[in-house]
């Protein structure tokens, strides 16, 4: 038996195993944007470091520097100097679970309903470390060995949009150096057929704050005259965007590259069913896309920058009364297009903002850390070795495919190391609501992945350095 059929075999023999430390990873709520979850965080990073060890990764660790939640380091290097290094990356922070009640299930303890397995983490990303450390193990305990050298990094804040990645990167550099990056952050275009993402969107986002007041006023004695911050959050909101819900302020789409008409076309073949597209994300019916109708949907959603206001704050309905509250606050999220730049777009909305705050309210915009879009040229010998591995693992050929959400570190991740290709597949599929209520992961398409990295180190080590 060669040796990668023998690794194969060893998935199928420890699939239950995988599952059950995936769950063990799903309870702990490590909810890196919640002060009240950091100790979660780091149970996990603890939890990820027993599971990487177990499986036979060597120095494994904890690390991290000034301000960071703990990343996850391991490694198994002695396949030697002449195979290449690949950097295998997952991340083992969540996103916080949204309204509880509306999950079918409890966010943090992992059920499985129709082959699919539910909880915060479930998919993004639980499952792509331990598809990580599952591969590696495969190779190990089959055949003693593995056939590229292998570093892992499981980071502890990505859903917060990794502040302290590039400072760690510089500092772990020669710790991390690698030939190939793999990510399985990413997903597939839908269940039973994987995706390799070659493309994601960038990254922005501001806190738009306008006061009006002192302290809140009666809305009886002072309505009338005194404006409502509340009224003109929403005045000022809705002026950026225009009838489509496309960006309307002077510069939003400042640095666009418009893509190549080859690459148009392919896109344009992704089009084929916007119905299923609507109905498979619970689009409520009647309720329309958005987005300029003249440009196709995969454009709209991997190509075009878009806004989405993530968070609002005003007073709550509960508790509300007959007053006019002092200052009321917005963050606004923007998803930019390639060659877009964050900064420059953040410029231009606030100078739009400040420009049309009614009222004279005073106004307060504090810019968010953002990241620019990535794209890569999906050619070459590592992305020939993905497809392979890919079509393998899962039995059809994988779809190269754009994504609208966004990894601020691939790109300068990729380019620490001299530019080396990297590439992102993963365990989501359209179905898999990361970051909604009731995420969920595909247990058969989670266990062709882990199949596809098998044969993936087998591909690359071949592909040599
Ligand atoms: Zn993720």
């Amino acid at each position: 038996m060669a040796a990668v059929d023998a690794a194969i075999a060893a998935v199928d023999d420890v699939i239950d195993d995988a599952r059950a430390e995936l769950e063990a990873l799903v309870r702990i709520p490590s909810i890196s944007a919640d002060p009240d979850h950091f100790a979660d965080v780091r149970k996990s990073a603890d939890a990820t470091v027993e599971l990487l060890r177990a499986h036979g990764l060597e120095n494994v660790r904890t690390a991290g520097v000034e301000g960071s939640q703990p990343f996850v380091i391991g490694e198994w290097m002695h396949a030697g100097p002449d195979a290449p290094t690949v950097l295998l990356y997952a991340h083992h922070d969540v996103q916080p679970p949204g309204i509880v009640e509306n999950w079918t299930s409890d966010p943090f303890e992992p059920e499985e309903r129709d082959g699919r397995l539910y909880g915060r983490g479930a998919a993004d990303d639980k499952a792509g470390g331990v598809a990580h450390a599952h591969a590696v193990s495969a190779w190990l305990t089959s055949t003693g060995t593995l056939p590229c050298n292998v570093r892992v990094l499981v980071e502890g804040e990505e859903e917060i949009g990794s502040p302290t990645l590039h400072a760690f990167l510089t500092s772990h550099l020669d710790e991390l150096r690698a030939d190939v990056l793999v990510l399985a952050d990413a997903g597939n275009w839908k269940v039973g057929v994987p995706g390799l993402t070659y493309s994601l969107r960038g990254l922005a986002a501001v806190d738009i704050e306008l006061r009006a007041l002192d302290g809140p006023q009666h809305s009886g004695m002072s309505g009338g005259a005194i404006p409502d911050p509340v009224m003109a959050l929403a005045r000022v909101l809705s002026s950026l965007v225009d009838e489509h819900g496309d960006l309307a302020f002077e510069g939003g789409f400042e640095g666009l590259a418009e893509p190549a008409p080859k690459e148009r076309a392919v896109i344009a073949g992704f089009d084929d069913a916007p119905e299923r597209f609507a109905r498979t994300l619970g689009v409520r019916p009647g309720v329309q896309l958005t987005g300029d109708p003249a440009v196709t949907l995969h454009e709209r959603l991997w190509l075009r920058p878009c806004l989405t206001v993530i968070g609002i704050d005003g007073h709550p309905i509960k508790g509300s009364s007959n007053q006019i509250v002092a200052r009321a606050s917005a963050r606004v999220s923007l998803r930019l297009g390639p060659g877009q730049d964050p900064d420059r777009v953040i410029a231009n909305l606030r100078a739009h903002v400040e420009r049309n705050v009614p009222w004279g309210l005073e106004c307060t915009i504090s810019a968010l850390e953002g990241a620019p879009a990535w794209q890569t040229d999906p050619t070459g010998p590592a992305f020939d070795a993905a497809r392979r591995a890919l079509h393998a693992g899962f039995g059809v050929e994988p779809v190269l495919m754009g994504v609208g959400g966004s990894i601020p570190f691939v790109g300068p991740f990729a380019d620490a190391f001299g530019g080396i290709p990297a590439l992102l597949m993963g365990p989501d599929d359209p179905g898999s609501n990361i970051h909604g209520e009731d995420e969920s992961l595909h247990l058969g398409d989670w266990r062709s992945l882990i199949r596809s990295e098998v044969y993936l180190l087998d591909e690359l080590a071949r592909v040599g350095r």
